[in-house]
């Protein structure tokens, strides 16, 4: 190892297949002062599991603030400390941000340890081809914060990224059939790297049914990703579907407007029920 003492190192640990440490992971463990873990009973089992001792003390999100005045001063005193979580990359939806900062502010190096995360391993099977995605993490529990956070994102032209946990995926997944166009595409990930691995596409339409078709189908871990709206319409499209949307509006139901006006124009039916929601949006501003 590099002679960085009084170092930080964030250490990505497996989401699931202990086997996925990386060397460089394994090295760097085996060798700190101190592992400063979110629940030292998981991490325990993980070293148990490669031979390492090492002093483990808690870091999770209650006591991230007061743990890290410690941490630092273990630094002082030239440890080398390293941060894990129970599965994957610290601070992506786990704690660790206000550790690194603290540490960061009081002038001692973070090296990041880079490894397993769901949010990339799910990416790199969903055949997603979106340049850009948008990650949401957990969205909210309450039925009404989740609406606003999904109306946020629908219209923007990116692949949305979602963590969930077993006991919400059907309220969730039927969330984001009602908030976003049901016919995007979505790419289900359930526990990555592990026995019961399960990748599943589908549109949002189909994807409840899915679910509930198997009740193990709703156990586990899960990473969510809805591909992006349909491309988006060039200026000269949008002025005609603008034209043929509007009086069907001012008639009939979105719903119902849309599928006539996908009928006439031959254009994505995404496209144009996302017009057909700015539209209405404006009109109901406006009125
Ligand atoms: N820091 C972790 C990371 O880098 O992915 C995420 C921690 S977050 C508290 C836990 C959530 O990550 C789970 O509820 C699930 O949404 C996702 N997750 C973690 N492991 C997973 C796995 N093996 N398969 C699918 N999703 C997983």
């Amino acid at each position: 190892m590099p002679a960085l003492d009084r170092t930080l190192y964030v250490v990505a640990t497996p989401i699931g297949n202990l086997r996925d440490l990386s060397l460089r992971a394994l090295d760097m463990l085996g060798q700190v002062d101190v592992i400063a873990a979110e629940d030292t009973r998981v991490s325990a089992g993980l070293l148990a599991h490669y031979g390492i001792r090492a002093r483990l003390v808690s870091l999770h999100e209650h006591n991230e603030h007061k743990r890290a005045a410690a941490i630092i001063e273990s630094l002082a005193a030239g440890k080398r400390v390293a941060l894990v979580t129970d599965a994957g990359t610290p601070a992506i939806s786990d704690p660790g941000a206000a550790l690194v900062r603290a540490v960061s502010a009081a002038g001692y190096a973070i090296v990041p340890i880079p490894g397993p995360s769901a949010v990339t391993t799910a990416l790199s099977a969903a055949g997603i081809a979106a340049p850009q995605w948008l990650f949401l993490g957990f969205l909210p529990a309450s039925a009404t914060a989740r609406r606003a956070a999904l109306e946020r994102v629908n219209a923007l032209p990116y692949a949305l990224v979602l963590y969930e946990a077993p006991h919400r995926i059907a309220a969730t997944v039927a969330a984001l059939t009602a908030a976003l166009d049901p016919q995007r595409e979505i790419f289900i990930a359930r526990e990555l790297t592990k026995r019961f691995e399960t990748l599943h596409r589908s549109s949002l339409a189909d994807a409840s049914a899915w679910l509930a078709a198997d009740a193990d189908r709703m156990r586990g871990e899960f990473v969510l990703i809805v591909a992006p709206p349909g491309n988006t319409a060039t200026e000269d499209d949008a002025g005609e579907h603008d034209a043929l949307l509007k009086p069907l509006l001012a008639e009939l139901p979105l719903a119902q407007a849309v599928r006539i006006a996908v009928a006439q124009s031959g254009a994505p039916r995404n496209r144009l029920y996302q017009r057909a929601l700015a539209l209405q949006k404006t009109v109901k501003a406006t009125s």
